[in-house]
């Protein structure tokens, strides 16, 4: 084959088609696709109210202790050389000691597996599992990283129901009516994102019976471990390890509020220590030896992180959770087109339905969004991001005078594209 003249051989490279569904599926994209239609004229401040990262906001600021055990590391000299593969044993340690507060048994060092941030965990999870014709059960809504994971991992992805009528509890039913003998797991995203509901001990419990029953894992994403500022308090998945196995995903981005220090673990709550006999445990470790380590020396502070966060910092990212949860609920109950089935009570998102029929002139919830967008300088992630068609997905989790703001604007933007009576 000849290309063009100079008698060279056509290129050889192409590349990976698994991309081009994977790739597409996620937020980043869409969002993208929604601030491109921001309008440059616009001189008001733009209020971004579709991802969740608050880390630049005042009020989310993270806690010296952190920014001090960072700096500590460092200077130490002890933390510039490679990390094991698993994490190094001081962070590993410190990470089990922390999830032990909350179990009814104690993780050792060794069920620990240390990340660049929970995104990492679920790429090993999702790339440890993608046995021939495996199936995964994925909550709907979701994160849609899990469904990026799965297409690149050839794991077929299945849905179940989140239910909003019951507090966007999990749909036992449907999950039971999903699975069959190639389902390998089912993800379980809590206190949850999108919804913002924080499951019960009750409902957990059901949870991890229906999955023994079943014979699948848990994957448990806890990401906004202990973000919960409502009625239900926040209980592991791992409280349930001796039901069932359970692989516990989380990391210190959200709660600390530093998702750029890129910093999780992946962690086998399994006392029975049914995931080593079926070797997932020996999977992870060979995984880990093909792919890349935290920084050392954000692993080196996780130590002091871990032990000497005050509960007056926890106490404050609470308060602030719960005062613009509050204002983000009451909002949305003055804008008609738009209905939240319940006050969120955990991480940082809620899920509000758009009723198309207050509307004129408004195709579907992409359409809302990138009109939104061009018009008001607000950003917000349209429910079709996260599974739900003509439904949206708010993050309160900014400044409370922005959060007025933006939703006073949609607001506006509702009273001008109101269908006349
Ligand atoms: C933010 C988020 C993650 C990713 O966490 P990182 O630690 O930033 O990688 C995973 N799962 C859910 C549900 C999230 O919201």
């Amino acid at each position: 084959m000849e290309n063009g003249g100079g008698g060279k051989k056509a290129w050889n490279f192409k590349t990976n088609v698994a991309l081009e569904t994977a790739g597409n599926l996620t937020i980043r994209g869409i969002l993208n696709e929604i601030m491109s239609k921001l309008d440059v004229e616009d001189k008001r401040p733009v209020i971004p109210l579709g991802h969740g990262d608050p880390s630049h906001f005042p009020c989310f600021r993270t806690t010296p202790v952190a920014e001090d055990a960072v700096i500590s590391a460092l200077r130490s000299g002890k933390y510039n050389s490679y990390s094991s593969t698993v994490g190094i044993l001081p962070a590993r340690r410190a990470i089990a000691e922390y999830l032990n507060r909350d179990l009814p048994y104690k993780l050792s060092p060794d069920d620990v597996f240390v990340t660049l941030g929970c995104t990492q965990s679920i790429e090993i999870v999702l790339s440890i599992l993608a046995s021939p014709k495996a199936n995964i059960l994925l909550p709907r809504p979701g994160f849609p990283y899990y469904e990026a994971r799965a297409a690149y991992s050839g794991i077929e992805a299945r849905h179940f129901d989140l239910l909003p009528e019951r507090n966007w509890e999990i749909d036992l039913d449907a999950v039971e009516a999903l699975a069959d003998e190639n389902t390998v797991a089912m993800v379980v995203i809590n206190p949850n994102n999108p919804c913002g509901n924080v499951f019960t001990y009750e409902h957990l419990a059901k949870v991890a019976e229906t999955a023994r029953k079943l014979g699948i894992l848990i994957l448990a994403d806890e990401v906004y471990d202990h973000l919960a500022f409502g009625s239900n308090p926040f209980v592991p998945m791992g409280a349930f390890g001796s039901v069932t196995p359970v692989l516990t995903l989380g990391s210190i981005s959200k709660r600390w509020v530093v998702p750029g220090w890129r910093l999780g673990w992946l962690v086998t709550s399994d006392p029975n220590g049914i995931l080593k006999e079926n070797k997932i445990v020996d999977s992870i470790m060979s995984y880990l030896n093909i792919s890349s380590d935290p920084a050392t020396f954000i692993q080196g502070a996780i130590p002091q992180i871990l032990e000497n966060t005050k509960e007056d910092f926890f106490n404050k990212t609470i308060h602030v959770l719960r005062q613009t949860a509050d204002i983000c609920y009451e909002k949305i109950k003055e804008i008609d087109c738009i209905t939240c089935p319940h006050k969120p009570e955990g991480s940082m998102f809620v899920m509000a339905k758009l009723n198309l029929s207050h509307l004129e002139g408004v195709d579907d919830d992409i359409d809302f969004c990138c009109k939104l967008a061009k018009e008001e300088g607000v950003i917000i992630l349209p429910g079709s991001a996260v599974g739900l068609k003509n439904w949206l997905r708010i993050t309160f989790a900014i400044e409370p005078s922005s959060l007025e703001d933006g939703l006073g604007r949609v607001k506006s933007f509702y009273q001008r594209h109101a269908k006349k009576k």
